[in-house]
């Protein structure tokens, strides 16, 4: 079976543990062969190390650059978003849905997502 050899960089389609579905996830290390060994998903910046192509560990991003929150956006416990009132915030709760409960810094607030 040939193998696909990747790159720092690339970005690839896989599933995110945190957010429950196929995200696109940055590739952030790979092996001389181009084995990836860490990638970050886009979408709440959780990082997964891989060891030969298995998924070994998982570390929740604290990261400093959150996508903008979307009223728009169908959002999934532990994403994260960046609210330009409120700061950096992560979902805790998906209440129904559209509606939503983030933790920004000590305070939750309800808000809604799905919107059309
Ligand atoms: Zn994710």
């Amino acid at each position: 079976m040939k193998k696909e050899a990747f790159t720092v960089g690339q970005t690839i389609e896989s599933m995110c543990s945190v957010c429950e579905v196929d995200q696109k996830h940055v590739v952030r290390a790979v092996t001389k062969l181009g084995a990836i060994t860490q990638a970050a998903c886009e979408a709440c910046e959780t990082v997964t190390t891989f060891s030969r192509g298995a998924k070994t560990s998982v570390s929740v991003g604290k990261g400093k650059n959150a996508s903008p929150y979307d009223r728009t956006r169908v959002y999934r416990k532990g994403q994260s978003m960046m609210h330009d009132k409120f700061g950096r915030g992560e979902v805790t709760a998906v209440v129904d849905s559209n509606k939503i409960d983030v933790l920004f810094g000590d305070q939750t607030r309800r808000m809604i997502h799905a919107q059309n």
